[in-house]
């Protein structure tokens, strides 16, 4: 919560545009890896595999801008945490392995919608 915080409040422009990935998407090809650094892992316990079951409590989708980060759950509990070393924002990133693909997908870390809006 604290880094989604700082990260929510960056508002200088980067290459990383990390900013606009306020879903999950497909690593960009031009997204620049040399200057983001692993901070650390939602990954609870390397022994054990999480667990593939979703939290959407308002009816919300893997895909949603408003999905909820919520750590214990697919696919939050697999995910490093990352930052740019020239922004300082944060993302979260982990690979998607289907069933004839692996993709690795990133998605900001900042506060979600549901939680500045009134509904
Ligand atoms: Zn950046």
């Amino acid at each position: 919560m604290t880094l989604a915080l700082q990260s929510s409040g960056i508002t200088q422009g980067c290459t990383c545009a990390i900013a606009l990935y306020l879903g999950w998407i497909r690593l960009p090809v031009d997204f620049p890896m040399a200057q983001i650094r692993t901070l650390s892992t939602l990954l609870d316990d390397p022994y054990v595999e999480p667990i593939y079951a979703e939290f959407h409590p308002h009816e919300t989708s893997y895909w949603s801008h408003a999905a909820p980060i919520a750590p214990r759950f697919y696919p939050y509990n697999r995910c490093a945490v990352q930052q740019c070393d020239v922004c300082k924002r944060v993302c979260l990133s982990y690979v998607e392995a289907g069933g004839y693909y692996v993709e690795p997908r990133i998605r900001a870390l900042i506060l979600p919608v549901s939680s500045t809006r009134r509904d």
